[in-house]
């Protein structure tokens, strides 16, 4: 089966085709590197996703999934939500500085990862899939893995953050792993 992925995101891609096995190929579109970038515009990970999805499937010739995911933390009403990628403006780095500085003095340090896969055709919606990882928020980053917020987000099931654990066992528990499971269950169905 080879599935084509609508990302720039190095990190969610290194994920993606991490061993997938043998009859399972996955590849970035041929055509992200040249087109203008998907606006994301929507207000959801569900909107944005769908977005992204159509608009590559569009112009590539077989089935494409696009995610759009984030980090929802309780204490900030759910942000930086939608905004995830782009909440200072700044990268990874200076990310995760605003959400420690939004968070100063807060105790409560509930966050979840959202994702959302979209899968598309010929420009068309087929399905969406939706998974969380829940977890909370610490002040001191742990971990070389992972990308983006992953040395603050601790999953509290193994005490450990996303980014102490290896990139395979990050599948497993993951918001994006769990929702890419969804999407190849209604594909072999
Ligand atoms: P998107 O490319 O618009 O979906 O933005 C996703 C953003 O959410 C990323 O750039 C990260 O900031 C954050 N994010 C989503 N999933 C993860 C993850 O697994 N680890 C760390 N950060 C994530």
């Amino acid at each position: 089966m080879l599935l084509y992925c609508a990302t720039g995101n190095m990190g969610k891609l290194r994920e993606f085709i991490l061993d997938r096995g043998p009859d399972m190929h996955i590849h970035q579109c041929p055509c992200y590197a040249t087109l203008p970038e998907c606006p994301e515009t929507g207000d959801t990970f569900e909107a944005n996703a769908r977005l992204k999805a159509e608009y590559y499937s569009f112009h590539t010739a077989g089935p494409v999934f696009a995610d759009d995911s984030g980090l929802e933390v309780d204490a900030l009403g759910g942000a930086p939500g939608v905004h995830s990628a782009r909440y200072s403006g700044e990268g990874d780095a200076a990310n995760n500085a605003k959400l420690l500085r939004e968070l100063a003095g807060v105790e409560q340090r509930s966050a979840r990862y959202v994702c959302v896969i979209a899968l598309a055709h010929e420009g068309k919606t087929i399905a969406t899939f939706r998974a969380t990882a829940e977890g909370r928020i610490i002040d001191t980053p742990r971990g070389a893995g992972g990308f983006g917020y992953d040395p603050h987000f601790l999953f509290p099931d193994l005490g450990q953050t996303f980014a102490e654990i290896p990139a395979h066992e990050k599948w497993i528990h993951s918001h994006r792993g769990k929702a890419f499971r969804e999407m190849l269950k209604f594909l072999h169905q």
